[in-house]
């Protein structure tokens, strides 16, 4: 037996499905989780000591590739000073000041431990700062996993939301509306009905929890120029493209400013790190400023920060995303190539160091698209991909991550193995 489902079977006695979070354990792909037992650079190791080239990278963070030497000495320095006071450091202003130049709609911003708590104080934020009750997300877009984003639509256009998970009171989901990514006439007669008593719109400004999805250009000014209109508090949540797809994020390629921006996995380089941020007037009503609550035990940990600022630096070296998006578009343009070459309906997207596979005709612009593609033929694909030593992300409604240490070598032995894999699943 395989060392790998040992320890499956093993974790399933204590862990519920075996997995501290869900799309770990396989279950849209089926077969048995690969248990990490070390890491570097582009490559992991899994419990039998297989090498795998890894294009998840802990769901982001690890740009600059695992166990980065100087990331890991930065983290063993910070280490030894102690690992959590409850008091402020240094390190969280040094941490703060290079957010706020590097995204410069941030203008304050606070530390916390995770994406959800960032987004989830975000909404809290822009709901103490309006006055007002109502949200809008879109459909596929995640946001982390507290109750009020916890939504799918309601039945009718102008619904709100039910709760997409149980133990979600459908009180809690009352004032979410969820909304189709890029449908610009739906946003506008919305915000032409509800506009004034909307207190933000949450977004992924490009989606990476429905595969890759790009917004347009004209869905993207429109939620600006409505929520500008309307008072309308827009939250940019960047917890996966921030530093992500460009130095600036999503809102630097977009040319929009947002009035709040939320980030998480690559500030944090791997350690449990996020941040929300934005407008000064908006920042100043959270406490011990002003009335809206929020707090941590563990925000800006030394550890973590010293993790996300070494990130951060080493980002910021002259070539990084030229690079790094470089070697993303070539893997999605030779993805794309191979599966022509053998015959499989299937395209490829990337920005930055972000790309999406899609078992489609044509790349989709939102949720309804994504569902309607192959997802039987990306089972077998990611399951051949994985006999060849290439992990990608067990779900077809994931993105995939490339780092500054995916090479051209290992990306030619990606192409390689994909040229493969495409010719198992080929008719
Ligand atoms: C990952 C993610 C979150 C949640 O972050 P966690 O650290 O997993 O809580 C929120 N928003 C987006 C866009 C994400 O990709």
């Amino acid at each position: 037996m395989s060392r790998n489902l040992e320890l499956f079977e093993r974790a399933k006695a204590h862990i519920p499905g075996g997995v501290n979070s869900p799309v770990r354990a396989f279950g849209s792909v089926g077969g048995t989780p690969r248990f990490v037992s070390r890491a570097n650079g582009a490559h992991f190791w899994d419990a039998d000591g297989k090498q795998y080239i890894d294009y998840i990278g802990s769901w982001g963070p690890a740009i600059v590739g695992h166990a980065h030497p100087e990331v890991i000495e930065a983290v063993q320095q910070a280490a030894v000073g102690g690992l959590s006071f409850g008091a402020p450091t240094e390190a969280e202003i040094d941490m703060a000041e290079a957010i706020c130049r590097l995204v410069p709609s941030v203008e304050q911003v606070r530390l916390v431990s995770s994406g959800t708590e960032a987004t989830m104080s975000a909404i809290r934020l822009a709901r103490g700062f309006t006055g007002r009750d109502k949200i809008i997300k879109f459909e596929g877009c995640y946001h982390g996993h507290s109750d009020s984003l916890l939504v799918k639509a309601g039945s009718g256009l102008l619904t709100f939301g039910n709760p997409s998970s149980a133990g979600v009171p459908a009180d809690f989901t009352h004032h979410t509306l969820v909304l189709e990514y890029n449908n610009v006439e739906q946003l506008a007669r919305t915000f032409a009905e509800l506009g004034d008593a909307i207190a933000c719109v949450i977004l992924e400004p490009i989606a990476g929890n429905m595969n890759l999805i790009k917004p347009s250009a004209e869905f993207v000014k429109e939620l600006r120029r409505l929520t500008d209109q309307y008072g309308t508090v827009l939250i940019y949540d960047e917890v996966m493209t921030g530093f992500r797809v460009a130095l600036g994020g999503a809102q630097s390629l977009h040319g929009i400013t947002p009035d709040l921006t939320t980030l998480g996995k690559v500030v944090g380089g791997g350690m449990p790190l996020a941040a929300f941020g934005g407008r000064a007037d908006i920042m100043g009503k959270i406490s011990p400023l002003g009335g809206v609550y929020q707090a941590g035990t563990l925000s800006g940990n030394p550890v973590a920060v010293a993790a996300g600022l070494k990130t951060l630096e080493i980002i910021q070296r002259p070539g990084f995303y030229e690079h790094l998006s470089a070697q993303t578009a070539k893997l999605a343009q030779g993805l794309a190539d191979a599966a022509k070459a053998a015959g499989v309906t299937m395209c490829a997207d990337s920005v930055g160091g972000m790309f999406g596979i899609y078992f489609s005709e044509t790349i989709p612009t939102g949720y309804a698209d994504v569902t309607k593609s192959d997802l039987e033929r990306f089972k077998r694909f990611f399951h051949a991909m994985l006999d060849e030593g290439v992990y990608l992300a067990p779900s077809g409604y994931e993105a995939g991550f490339v780092s500054a240490a995916h090479d051209d070598a290992i990306i030619e032995q990606t192409l390689a193995a994909a040229r493969r894999a495409l010719g198992k699943v080929a008719g």
